[in-house]
């Protein structure tokens, strides 16, 4: 049996993703066989197109989607065909039918849709994550976040500020502005002198955790945003990677920290994948955490999806629809 999905043969632009018909994978032992509702699109899935990451090839793209599960393999339990599931752990999610381990896979709770299923995990899990664990602001501290209109930035406001946390954000665009301010930003900046401008907006003191996704060209500053022993969290890459650093820039910062995490490393037990996941749910069943979709593609224009993300002209959540 065959089905659609997309291939790159090598690394490059958006142009190297086609749309193929390939054969529908096997769920191994352990492994369920998911009809796919929705699949994320994610800045990772273009750093394995691009070459930034290296994937082997012929590569297709996407570990986030949602849908219902159509077979299960040899030793699956608590799973039956027809729940809807979703995860941020799959593979070769940009297909019609995709194959995750099944305790990698979460059921989705009734009042969610599978849209939102979709676009909830990855971004999601790394908002909560950078919320509670990477780094921990205590209510009445103030931090900034970068990007705040993005799909990481507007969870994490969200979450952040349902802590009781003062959210600084930047964001490119009046519309971006918004949107962050909706989340709940107390202040949303330009990028052009947001050091200063954090500075101003705590007394001159500084954040306490500064969440930098775009990397490259926000980086110096955002080091200059921190408050004495404050912390930066470098969780991406979105402007380009950082260059060399020298360790000492941050004891002349004021005994600064960086800490550069990753997703995998805040799911390292079924009961902290469990817990991230209970705590998401819940907060979107009681009206306290809005997943915005901001652009739906069908599964063939995964090319324009990738553009899209990286040309900054997205917000919120970028999904795929077969
Ligand atoms: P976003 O929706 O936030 O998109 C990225 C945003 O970054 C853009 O919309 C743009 O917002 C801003 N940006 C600033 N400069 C650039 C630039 N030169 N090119 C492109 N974008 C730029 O994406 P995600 O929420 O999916 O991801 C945000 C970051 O988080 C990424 O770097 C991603 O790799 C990282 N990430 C890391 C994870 C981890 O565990 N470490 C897991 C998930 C994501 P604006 O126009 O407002 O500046």
């Amino acid at each position: 049996m065959t089905m659609r999905a997309i291939v790159a043969d090598h690394a490059g632009g958006p142009e190297v993703l086609e749309m193929r018909r390939v054969a529908v994978p096997e769920p191994g032992s352990g492994e369920l066989l998911v009809e796919t509702a929705a699949a994320g699109v994610n800045f990772i899935d273009t750093y394995r197109r691009s070459g930034a990451y290296s994937v082997p090839f012929p590569y297709t793209p996407g570990t986030e989607a949602s849908g219902r599960v159509v077979a299960a393999g040899d030793g699956v339990e608590g799973f039956a065909e027809g729940d809807l599931i979703t995860t941020a752990e799959g593979r070769d999610c940009y297909a019609d039918r995709f194959a995750v381990e099944a305790d990698r896979a979460v059921r989705v709770p009734d009042g969610v849709a599978a849209d939102a299923a979709a676009a909830l995990p990855l971004q999601g899990i790394t908002a909560h994550y950078l919320a509670t664990s990477a780094a921990q602001p205590q209510a009445g501290e103030a931090v900034l976040v970068h990007a705040g209109a993005g799909g990481v930035g507007l969870l994490l406001t969200q979450l952040l500020v349902r802590r009781g946390v003062r959210v600084i954000t930047t964001a490119s665009t009046p519309e971006k502005r918004e949107l962050s301010r909706g989340a709940g930003a107390d202040e949303v900046l330009d990028y052009g002198g947001f050091a200063d401008r954090a500075r101003e907006l705590t007394g001159g003191e500084g954040v306490a955790v500064v969440y930098d996704g775009v990397g490259r060209s926000t980086f110096d500053d955002s080091l200059r945003a921190l408050r004495v022993r404050g912390e930066l969290v470098l969780f991406g890459a979105a402007s380009g990677p950082v260059p060399p650093f020298d360790l000492q820039r941050l004891n002349a910062g004021g005994s600064l920290s960086i800490t550069r995490p990753s997703i995998g490393h805040f799911l390292r037990t079924p009961e902290e994948r469990a817990w991230r996941y209970r705590e998401l749910f819940g907060a979107i069943a009681d009206g306290g955490l809005d997943v915005r979709i901001g652009a739906r593609f069908p599964l063939a224009e995964a090319a324009e999806a990738h553009t899209a993300l990286e040309s900054r002209a997205t917000t919120g959540k970028v999904i795929l629809e077969p």
